[in-house]
């Protein structure tokens, strides 16, 4: 068996990315404490129960499978928990991922898998943002994913650990086949946010904010699909076992959507109404955050093939509707 460690894995992306390692003939290890993530989403590997901040733990999981590599999914990641509660994003992201990276150089596994994100950019007018775009978050979330890439550079002249960086844009949808999908309690995000006022589930979406500059006064995002996202990264752990050096990529579709936009597509997807008031900005949000880079595309062989609109919101609404976790 060839094993990677998935911090998260019980988590709506890392759940997604067993399922990628699996098809890939890899044995993830699923390495989570629940607090956000579902035990019910571990379905493709063996479950270690733990924290990041456990060293002990950490040591004695990675002795027991020797993996081929870390991918690193668990973390915090709500802009508004991280502009109210900043010290649980810099103890959580930052000082687990130290502990969790060390116990790794210690053990030895050498490759290392990171979900950043395009939070790490911050506000950029007019500028096109690839992977040399200076990085000046907005919000602690963004800020405790720049510390964890600066110490996977220390780390790597030090010991020779070896990175792949994906700095993800707004990752949506779900597995087509339904096996995962995102499920958070509570939820925050847009689109499952918008499925749920759909189906009566809540009130209504709010939108935060119709004053921004963008053509219809709403933020711009772009959205990627999440199994396409996870196939990138088993493209970057191949990447980093042909002994390919540490590399930074954006994962995004390089279009974008507004909050707006994404109303409709919804709309038109679901053929039903979509309930929504006007609110205020949400502190921390950046006006438009839309990938100009294809590295990905052309270093890894990257190939996005599920990131329209309409599929990412078709599958998030399949699952929506089909699929749950009771714990
Ligand atoms: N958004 C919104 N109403 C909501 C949730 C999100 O208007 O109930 C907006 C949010 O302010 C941002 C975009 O939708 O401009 C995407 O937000 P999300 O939280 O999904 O992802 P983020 O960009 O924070 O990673």
């Amino acid at each position: 068996m060839t094993y990677v460690l998935v911090t998260g894995g019980a988590g709506y992306i890392g759940s997604h990315a067993c399922k990628a390692l699996k098809i890939a003939g890899y044995t993830p290890v699923t390495y989570d404490n629940l607090v956000t993530g579902w035990k019910d989403a571990v379905k493709f590997g063996p479950f270690e129960e733990g924290a990041l901040s456990d060293r002990t733990r950490l040591d004695a999981v990675f002795a027991k499978y020797q993996p081929v590599a870390v991918m690193h999914f668990a973390a915090l990641s709500q802009v508004g928990e991280a502009m109210s509660e900043p010290g649980r994003y810099w103890r959580n992201n930052v000082e687990g991922s130290l502990t969790l990276i060390e116990a790794a150089a210690a053990a030895g596994c050498l490759n290392f898998v990171f979900s950043s994100t395009c939070a790490t950019y911050g506000e950029h007018d007019n500028v096109v943002l690839d992977e040399n775009t200076p990085q000046e978050p907005l919000n602690a979330y963004g800020a405790s994913k720049r510390a964890v890439e600066n110490i996977l550079r220390d780390f790597e002249a030090a010991y020779g650990l070896r990175h792949v960086i994906f700095r993800y844009f707004n990752v949506a949808g779900a597995d087509e086949a339904g096996e995962v999908g995102e499920y958070h309690r509570p939820e925050t995000h847009l689109i499952p946010v918008m499925l749920e006022a759909i189906d009566g589930k809540r009130p209504a979406l709010t939108i935060n904010g119709t004053d921004y500059d963008t053509p219809d006064g709403t933020c711009i995002r772009d959205y990627v699909h999440v199994m396409d996202l996870v196939d990138a990264h088993v493209l970057g752990l191949k990447w980093l076992e042909a002994g390919k050096g540490s590399r930074v990529f954006n994962l995004g579709t390089g279009k974008g959507f507004s909050v707006r936009e994404v109303i409709d597509a919804s709309r038109a997807v679901t053929n039903r109404e979509v309930p929504h008031s006007e609110g205020p900005r949400r502190a921390g949000d950046a006006t438009k955050l839309v990938s100009g880079s294809t590295r990905a595309e052309a270093e890894l062989g990257w190939e996005p093939k599920r990131s329209t609109m309409a599929q990412m919101i078709g599958d998030a609404w399949n699952w929506h509707l089909n699929g749950h976790y009771d714990g």
